[in-house]
């Protein structure tokens, strides 16, 4: 298995003195969406990075920045958590024998990432707050402490996020016309838009994509142009009020030609149950929400033909089965009979 770091290892702040870290992080499909197409009208790749480890692309810069704090010696690392940094840095840290203390939102974390940061043996402080405030006591935190603080704040986790962008320029040949994907703390959009630079910058790639970023409408301090003090979302991984890279996709968004936009909790859901019943990849309601903004700017009159999309689907819908299950109606208990299989099968026939 050619690790993800030996595979980038010349665009990663890496060198030989550093441990090779690995739980088979990156290399996600790119998934040609053609159901969903026929609505947007643009030939559309879905970027599966629910297919990362622990089930996010956190899992990418969570690799190298565990791998450099080990190189460093740190003893423990630390990081504020909508859910999935928490994860991901439990299981890095668990992989690396380092001690590891997640800061979270009481109540606003899927169970499926708290279940896992639990698993992999972190430990957990819920806060009577918001993850803007987790962040805040984290930073403080960490540098009381001397623990390592590894959100993405941390350069070295856009490092490793910016490998997203590598893969997608290595399967198409080249960049996508449009790289759309949600926009929470805003280190993500931030990692690719470097990455696309960076591959062009040496020539593996001759164009740059325009950057589309979706926040929820409960949280779009970037779309707003204004902090949000009680951001609130069904899309908890982007339940955030100010995002810590907020200026850096401010730029992407402006310098790739591209946008910021903010789509409803309940387009997200939407697009939640399409991207999973039309393609059969079931993302969590964050990662949804490129799909929603995909989906109004066609109704709202934008033609999208002759586009090149990648929507990046962050994280994997397992992680949250209450969302997914409040969004249907229980099915109804029938007797253990024949009749009511072929009942069944007429009725969705
Ligand atoms: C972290 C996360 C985001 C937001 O990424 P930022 O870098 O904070 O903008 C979106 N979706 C999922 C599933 C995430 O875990």
């Amino acid at each position: 298995m050619v690790t993800l770091i030996e595979r980038y290892r010349s665009f990663l702040p890496v060198t030989d003195a550093t441990p090779a870290l690995t739980l088979g992080e990156g290399n996600t499909p790119l998934l040609r969406a053609r159901q969903l197409e026929q609505q947007l009208g643009c030939r559309l790749f879905l970027k599966v990075e629910g297919m990362n480890p622990t089930g996010s692309f956190k899992d990418r810069g969570m690799v190298v920045a565990m791998s450099l704090a080990l190189e460093r010696g740190a003893g423990s690392v630390l990081c504020a958590s909508t859910g999935n940094t928490a994860a991901s840095a439990a299981a890095y840290a668990a992989a690396s024998g380092l001690r590891c203390t997640v800061v979270l939102p009481a109540g606003y974390v899927a169970p499926g990432k708290l279940a896992q940061a639990l698993v992999y043996g972190a430990r957990i402080v819920a806060i009577d707050g918001s993850f803007d405030r987790a962040l805040e006591l984290a930073r403080e935190a960490a540098e009381r402490s001397g623990a390592e603080l590894v959100n993405s704040v941390n350069p070295f986790r856009l490092e490793g996020q910016k490998t997203a962008a590598f893969e997608i320029c290595d399967t198409l040949g080249r960049s996508p016309d449009v790289l759309a994907l949600p926009v929470g703390n805003a280190g993500n959009i931030t990692a690719y838009w470097k990455g696309f630079r960076e591959y062009r910058e040496v020539g593996k790639t001759g164009n740059l994509p325009m950057m589309w970023g979706f926040q929820a409408e409960g949280a779009a301090p970037l779309v707003n142009g204004a902090p949000v003090d009680h951001p609130q979302t069904v899309a908890t991984a982007i339940r955030i009020g100010r995002p810590a890279r907020g200026n850096e996709a401010l730029a992407a968004a402006r310098d790739s030609g591209g946008l910021l936009a903010a789509v409803s909790d309940e387009e997200i859901m939407e697009a939640y149950r399409l991207v999973a019943s039309c393609e059969g990849v079931m993302c969590e309601p964050a990662s949804a929400a490129p799909i929603a903004g995909l989906l109004r700017r066609v109704r709202t009159g934008h033609d999208l033909s002759g586009l090149t999309v990648v929507a990046v689907l962050t994280g994997n819908g397992l992680k949250d089965p209450a969302t997914a299950l409040a969004s249907f109606t229980e099915p109804e208990t029938v007797p253990a009979e024949l009749s009511a299989v072929l009942r069944a099968l007429a009725a969705t026939a």
